[in-house]
């Protein structure tokens, strides 16, 4: 896992205060978050050895991220400590409409060095087949990582997000790309409004050389397309009630289905199970499930 570490501080108040203004809230909360914390967590639970790449600050929240990466049995052994503050998500939810908004502020995320991440992948490579990343980390980590992972052979299974126009040598070095509806509009110029249109955005990353297009449309379901064609999977039937790190647990537990080997079709609906199972709690590692969760759901 290569990808951002940060701590979550949600507000929730109803209504939220307009600029200049103060409320008296009625609950805070502080967890671990970041994309790539988050899915280095979905991965763990379900069931992968799983190393975290990353960065945090010298601050009282460096030890909370670590912690809370240890506590699920991530290893923490490549995460770099650097000068300043951990990131940070600053989140407002309204407690009334659950409506929320998020400043999000990389802080150590932006110190990754390449070169250790590059490192961390020589080093982490014989045990991990499979290698996550999203987009919350500076380019030149984002480069370094898809050019190590082709020198070595990786799968590397990148979730462009938050989505931003990637050089075409970082495409090259994708084995799966997973970005949801908005991602992949912003990134290949196509509306996604149905399965067609979703065939469509998913050639411009095969074009590319993605080896696997993973299109999630949240509770409309996946559209995936690769060199089997293009298959529909319908969501599973939950009442969501926090959206928040559906997209996490997906990626997460498909990175481990396919590091565990298991047969395609199975590893995407075990990814699928995992991110509607986790819009059915708040929060966003909160609502991650593990592989038990997954496997007496899928059970019914
Ligand atoms: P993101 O959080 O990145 O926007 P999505 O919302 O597309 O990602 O969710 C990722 C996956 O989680 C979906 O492809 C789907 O399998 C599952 N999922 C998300 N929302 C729901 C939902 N409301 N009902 C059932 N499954 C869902």
């Amino acid at each position: 896992m290569v990808g951002s570490i940060s701590v979550d501080l949600t507000v929730t108040a109803s209504p939220l205060p307009r600029p200049g203004e103060t409320v008296v809230g009625d609950r805070f909360t502080t967890v671990l978050g970041g994309k790539g914390a988050n899915q280095a967590v979905a991965a763990a639970r379900a069931g992968a050895a799983t190393t975290m790449v990353g960065a945090v600050g010298r601050d009282p929240f460096a030890g909370l991220a670590l912690d809370a990466l240890r506590h699920d049995g991530v290893d923490v052994s490549w995460v770099s400590e650097v000068e300043g503050a951990t990131g940070v998500a600053h989140i407002r939810v309204d407690s009334r409409t659950g409506e929320n908004d998020i400043v999000f502020v990389p802080e150590a995320n932006g110190a990754l060095a390449p070169a250790r991440v590059e490192e961390a992948l020589r080093a982490a490579a014989p045990t991990s087949p499979v290698v996550l990343l999203q987009l919350e980390t500076p380019l030149e980590v984002v480069l370094a990582t898809a050019r190590t992972c082709a020198d070595l052979g990786l799968r590397l299974a990148l979730d462009p997000a938050p989505a931003s126009a990637l050089p075409e040598e970082v495409w090259a070095g994708v084995w799966l790309a997973c970005p949801n509806e908005t991602e992949a509009e912003v990134i290949t110029g196509t509306r996604v409004s149905d399965v067609r249109s979703a065939e469509r955005a998913a050639r411009w990353f095969l074009d590319r050389g993605v080896h696997q297009v993973v299109l999630t449309r949240g509770g409309r379901g996946t559209v995936v397309v690769g060199p089997s064609g293009t298959t529909d999977i319908p969501a599973f039937g939950v009442t969501p009630i926090d959206t928040t790190a559906a997209g996490d647990a997906f990626a997460g537990a498909l990175g481990a289905a396919v590091a565990a080997g298991l047969a395609w079709p199975v590893a995407l609906r075990r990814a699928a199970a995992a991110g509607a199972l986790a819009t059915t709690k708040h929060g966003a590692s909160p609502s991650i499930p593990t592989a038990a969760e997954v496997d007496s759901y899928l059970k019914g």
